[in-house]
């Protein structure tokens, strides 16, 4: 828990269990709910999604509609369950709330302030929006693909990439693994089949954490990684003579297997791994 804490916008269940407001006890996050009503307020000031592990299908699926907004599905089928009711009172004053998206058991990154600009209760869900930009779409209207582009790309920057991120830091234990860097702000999570490509999904198991010197020398095909963990350095880089940063941290980590989360299903997809191989093969 503090080493996720220590990379940088997470938040754990205990700290947010713990949070005061002017003296008062109020906790952001219920550990029993997945919407949180404080006492104090009539309306919901925070709602989760829980952690769910690769490789497993979420038990609600939050999906993009038509107009690009995300939704969050309803606890439970009743519209009119008490955390429905906070959550639509959220909506019907146009307040922000706070989206606690699970990257482990109990460990949270935070989206603040999004709103809720829909509720659709034949669908038993809200319509989210992420900022300022998403919260001037017409929920329910179909988008030219320009916009809906747009819509989707906004997305991608306040949600999916930090997730991605995070997700990737945690599994492996916020550290490169390559160098072992642990510094978390000097860490990115390298896609290892590229965003945009077939099969380049921002999943753990399409994941590594890298610091920004290997990740950008794996980016540039400086650095390759085989499908059985061996870190390579390009051959011509090796013959480079240079200063220590060449030779410490890039050619020393030629032979090197690279570090793996302990869990299985976080572990880089072999597949992936010998197709970027590939990739680094022939250009090399
Ligand atoms: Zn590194």
């Amino acid at each position: 828990m503090e080493r996720a804490h220590s990379h940088g916008e997470l938040a754990t269940q205990a700290e947010l269990s713990k949070f005061t407001f002017e003296g008062i006890r109020v906790p952001l996050l219920d550990r029993q709910r997945g919407i949180r009503k404080p006492a104090i307020l009539d309306a919901a000031l925070s709602f989760r999604t829980t952690f769910t592990p690769p490789g497993q299908s979420p038990p609600y699926e939050d999906r993009e509609g038509q107009d690009g907004l995300l939704r969050y599905k309803y606890r439970g089928d009743n519209p009119n369950h008490p955390e429905n009711i906070a959550l639509r009172r959220a909506y019907e004053h146009d307040l922000p709330l706070i989206w606690f998206v699970g990257v482990a058991p109990g460990v949270y990154l935070p989206r603040y302030p999004v709103w809720l600009v829909a509720d659709e209760r034949k669908e038993l869900q809200f319509a989210v929006a992420l900022d300022e930009d998403q919260k001037l779409i017409e929920p329910g209207t179909f988008l030219e693909p320009d916009r809906r582009r747009y819509v989707e790309r906004l997305t991608k920057l306040r949600l999916h990439q930090p997730l991605f991120r995070a997700r990737v830091l945690q599994a492996y234990g916020a550290s490169c693994s390559v160098c072992q860097l642990r510094h978390s702000s000097l860490l990115e999570a390298a896609h290892i089949i590229p965003d945009g490509q077939p099969r380049g999904e921002p999943i753990v198991p399409n994941g590594l954490s890298l610091c920004k010197i290997h990740h950008a020398t794996f980016d540039q095909g400086i650095l390759g990684i085989r499908p059985d963990h061996v870190v390579e350095v390009r051959k011509d880089i090796l013959a480079e003579v240079d200063g220590p940063m060449l030779r410490h941290g890039i050619q020393e980590m030629h032979g090197r297997l690279i570090s793996l989360p302990r869990d299985r299903a976080a572990r880089p997809d072999r597949d992936r791994l010998e197709v970027r191989y590939e990739q680094f093969r022939k250009a090399a």
